[in-house]
């Protein structure tokens, strides 16, 4: 096997060159993973443009970014190799949450809160490369029917199924999801499954809007382009006459606007419960009308990463309860990284799901 691979090496803001560099070393916990297909993450686009440090010990480059993917078994090490639990040629996704199993917080179950985690392509080297390591621990198996270029969905999916848990989406509810991007367009796929009664789909772009009505948005609205024809001024207002005055029952912001995550407090009614999903800037502070909250009985909740939902995002993918392939608008070879990157970024050409194709 060659010693050295192509990888596309993150430094600082703005920067990312393709270098060739050593192949990484296989511990006794380690798996190495021939890289297939690569998702550009809305934090990737994060890391890239310096808006947040990346999960180095400094918080800055080199690093191989890229945290979505699948790939080949190329190199099992020791421990997975005398369980017995994966071979040379596996189809697999890479879960790059991976816990130590040893802290406190993952004796508490709450592995995704590990003190000690490691994530490819945000703490160690990623996906943007032609090889990956993962620990044991952080691999799947692809089952038969799923793709390279499916199975690189499974990690936002896992974050939406667990943002629609935390949701509790009870039967024939109005249900709003205020962000029309992938991890909108997934929930909206979900939220009709579970049971909801009617969706509406809030955003600011058109294209996005009218690709969640396909997915299954009952109502879309624009709250920010005057000549939008789903324009709407007062979103409050609207979704009032939609449901006898009531308001929505439950609320979920997969962006991670604020004003977005405020207007969904506003726009929900008795006993709603609201999940906050997008990952906020560092300044961002939610103003919530104390008095209403309570009166009203409201409950908001954080859905932070995928614990335990990465069973359930496969299953979704299986039985066609989310159908992620007519997310995925673009495709780019290694060598254009970058260019995937802003491209998706400063939305050229309409993109919605962006992947890295090795
Ligand atoms: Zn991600
Ligand atoms: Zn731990």
């Amino acid at each position: 096997m060659a010693k050295k691979m192509k990888a596309q090496v993150f430094y600082e803001a703005e920067k990312m060159i393709l270098e060739e560099i050593p192949i990484p070393e296989v511990s006794d916990i380690d798996i190495l993973v021939k890289v297939k297909n690569v998702g550009i993450c809305g934090s990737d686009i994060s890391y890239y443009y310096g808006l947040s440090p990346v999960g180095t010990p400094t918080g800055k480059g080199p690093l191989v970014l890229g945290h979505e993917f699948t790939g080949e078994v190329v190199k099992v090490g020791k421990v997975a190799k005398s369980l017995g639990l994966f071979k040379d040629g596996d189809r697999v996704v890479v879960n790059p949450v991976q816990h130590c199993n040893a802290c406190y917080a993952c004796a508490a179950g709450q592995t995704h809160l590990c003190e000690k985690l490691s994530v490819p392509g945000v703490t160690t080297n990623g996906g943007f490369a032609e090889y990956c390591v993962s620990k044991y621990t952080g691999l799947f198996k692809l089952p038969d029917g799923i793709s390279y270029k499916t199975g690189a969905f499974t990690e936002p999916l896992a974050c939406a199924v667990n943002g629609m848990k935390k949701l509790d989406i009870e039967p024939g509810q109005f249900v709003t999801i205020l962000g029309p991007g992938p991890m909108g367009q997934m929930m909206v796929q979900m939220a009709k499954s579970i049971g909801a009664g009617k969706i509406a789909l809030i955003g600011t772009r058109n294209y996005r809007l009218e690709m969640g009505k396909k997915n299954g948005a009952d109502f879309i609205f624009n709250t920010k382009d005057k000549n939008s024809t789903y324009y709407v001024v007062d979103l409050k207002e609207a979704i009032s006459d939609l449901t006898d005055g009531k308001l929505a029952d439950r609320a979920i912001v997969p962006t991670s606007s604020n004003d977005a995550f405020e207007q969904a407090i506003d726009i929900t009614g008795n006993c709603a419960i609201i999940v906050h999903f997008g990952l906020p800037n560092e300044d961002d502070i939610i103003h919530v009308p104390a008095l209403s909250f309570h009166t009203m009985d409201k409950q908001i909740r954080a859905a932070w990463l995928a614990p335990l939902a990465w069973p359930a995002a496969i299953r979704c993918m299986t039985e066609g309860i989310v159908n992620v392939e007519e997310l995925l608008t673009h495709t780019y070879p290694l060598e254009d990284t970058e260019k995937a990157i802003t491209n998706l970024k400063d939305r050229i050409d309409n993109p919605m799901k962006v992947q890295i194709v090795l």
